[in-house]
């Protein structure tokens, strides 16, 4: 049995990851028969109230993936044109918490985002124009492109597609998370490959 704070991964009907879930909220969806199938490992049991009639307490055995009813086909039609927001903890995840100019790796809160095309220089501040960066990389380049500044990528910048976004959310995914979700992950995804990275560190 995992520890409450590991996460559930649901997904719709067709099978479509949604979100991570705590156990508060997968306990939820299990009690208002939202719950159509379950895939995975039991994480936890999660114990409810004691049941007036026969006495006893309510017990509910949480999944690590949860199928739940419910999802518009809109929105499985706006799926391949998903954006997700930036923000630093699933940048630095997506580049394997390297930074992206000297290679080297380092904790969350020595890395910043830099801009490879400055946003001075009209650079955006998008998937596609940010990286990992140490601080001191960040600071040797300065408002300059990589260029201007003589300094090399060693990854290009890539927008993650909603499947991937999911991958780069999840803290302490278990492997029969890992392994669904990778299902919906391009063979020809970077994040494979940073995956590698990330488990060889
Ligand atoms: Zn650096």
């Amino acid at each position: 049995m995992r520890h409450l704070g590991q996460e559930a991964l649901r997904i719709d009907t067709t099978g479509l990851p949604l979100e991570w879930i705590d156990y508060k909220d997968a306990a939820s969806l299990y009690a208002v028969d939202q719950v159509v199938y379950t895939l995975g490992a039991d994480i936890y049991t999660v114990f409810g109230g004691i049941n007036s009639i026969t006495g006893k307490r309510s017990q509910i055995n949480v999944n690590s993936i949860i199928a739940t009813k419910g999802r518009s086909k809109h929105f499985q039609d706006k799926i391949n044109q998903y954006i997700p927001p930036l923000n630093n903890q699933t940048l630095f995840k997506r580049d394997s918490h390297l930074c992206l100019y000297c290679g080297r790796r380092f904790s969350r809160r020595s890395l910043t985002r830099d801009h490879v095309r400055p946003m001075s220089q009209g650079g955006s501040d998008a998937w596609n124009n940010v990286v990992t960066a140490c601080k001191r990389c960040n600071h040797h380049k300065g408002g300059r492109t990589p260029e201007q500044a003589g300094v090399q990528l060693l990854a290009i910048p890539f927008v993650p597609n909603y499947a991937e976004y999911i991958y780069l959310k999840g803290r302490n995914i278990l492997a029969d998370q890992m392994d669904f979700l990778f299902g919906y992950i391009p063979k020809t995804s970077p994040i494979h490959r940073r995956r590698h990275l990330e488990q060889k560190a």
